[in-house]
């Protein structure tokens, strides 16, 4: 009987132009036979692995990207076809699609309503556009306005903003005025993430030629989305990610939970059966490697099958970035042994700096905590 829950990821990298910032696998001006191929390839690669997702019951479908919308409706329609064709979706998943505010129109978001998406991820980043013209963001602050008021007026009830601090040019009062715009326009979440200089993007090439706000400014802004945001009734729950009571990202949260979740398309990670597999991120070498019936091993970049030591270090590590952190109890009953015996030594200077809250029944990161989760992980965990 069906009665376990599983996540679907489906990555498009297709988008209208490549943003200077941004390392995700997409590309800008595929041509029409580049993103047939892929598209026939993604629906071969999710038919093929249905058989193993037999009594899985999916509950959160996120189609990201690169920019979904960038393809023609039918083609987004097929994809959304075959998902329910060959997999168990429930009535009531949260079905996740994210947008680019130049690429809504009120056609394409009547249609995936209809279709039966129910929440839109939409990328504002800014509400200055002067920041968004730095960002190499092809929208303006009025196109994003017109794209949130028409995905509304088709009747999406559930929105996530996703906001960028450290931008070139970004000041503390210039954020602030962005969250309280986010804010002044009600979405049910916000995604609140610093700009990192990824290698290989334009921005980090020119790292020093970049008008980047600093760090000290950079975790004001940190500290003004999580107080703000909170003051606003959002709920911090993650590192990066503030929710309406009720809203947290449901797809997200099987990622930081550790719950089963399958991602088709390049780049598309999966933690599935006790494995833990990535795709690699070159679009025509995922295409190839699907067209030649994906045995051979070439569609991966990383496999990796779990042990009970990196289980437990993964568990670790994404419960940290949760407000909530580990529950002492769970992490007993999972691993066999208390976790302070294995991690209440190594904590201990960053509870004495603040960064740590280590109770009796549970284990967290503070704001503090939050801002520099990265340092204390690698300094706690074997990895
Ligand atoms: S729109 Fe998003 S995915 Fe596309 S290039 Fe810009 S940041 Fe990357």
């Amino acid at each position: 009987m069906a009665n376990k829950t599983l996540g679907v990821y489906l990555h498009i990298p297709f988008c209208l132009s490549k943003c200077p910032y941004c390392d995700f696998c997409s590309i800008p001006d595929a041509d029409k036979r580049t993103k047939s191929r892929y598209l026939s390839a993604l629906l071969k690669n999710m038919t093929q692995l249905s058989p193993q997702a037999e009594g899985y019951l999916v509950d959160s479908v996120f189609i990201g990207g690169g920019t979904p919308t960038t393809l023609p409706p039918q083609d987004l329609k097929k994809l959304i076809d075959t998902l329910y064709r060959a997999y168990y979706v429930t009535e009531d998943a949260e079905f996740t699609v994210e947008v680019n505010p130049a690429t809504v129109t009120k056609k394409y978001a009547e249609l995936l309503v209809a279709w039966g998406v129910n929440r839109v991820s939409i990328g504002l980043q800014s509400a200055d556009d002067g920041e968004l013209n730095a960002l190499g963001r092809i929208h303006t602050v009025r196109d994003f306005e017109e794209s949130y008021r028409i995905l509304r007026d088709a009747g999406v009830e559930n929105i996530n903003l996703d906001l960028m601090y450290g931008i070139p040019t970004q000041t503390t009062e210039s954020f602030l005025n962005t969250l309280k715009y986010a804010v002044s326009l009600g979405p049910e979440h916000i995604s609140a993430y610093g700009l990192q200089l990824e290698p290989g993007t334009p921005f980090f090439e020119n790292r020093d030629s970049l008008a980047l706000p600093g760090e000290d400014a950079e975790y004001s802004m940190y500290c003004y989305a999580e107080e703000y945001l909170r003051e606003n009734g959002y709920e911090h729950y993650e590192i990066s990610n503030y929710a309406k009571p009720g809203k947290r990202c449901r797809h997200n949260m099987k990622y930081w939970n550790s719950e089963p979740y399958l991602g088709f398309g390049a780049a598309a990670h999966s933690d599935f059966g006790g494995c833990r597999y990535g795709y690699v991120s070159d679009i025509r070498a995922y295409t190839d490697a699907v067209e030649s019936g994906g045995q051979d091993g070439r569609i991966y970049a990383e496999r990796e099958i779990h042990t009970p030591a990196s289980t437990e270090t993964e568990y670790v590590m994404l419960r940290f970035r949760l407000r909530e952190g580990v529950d002492k109890k769970i992490y007993e009953a999972l691993f066999g042994r208390s976790f302070d015996s294995k991690y209440a030594q190594r904590l201990e200077p960053f509870e004495a700096g603040g960064f740590v809250k280590n109770d009796e029944d549970s284990c967290r990161l503070t704001t503090d905590g939050m801002y520099v989760s990265n340092t204390i992980l690698s300094s706690i965990l074997d990895f």
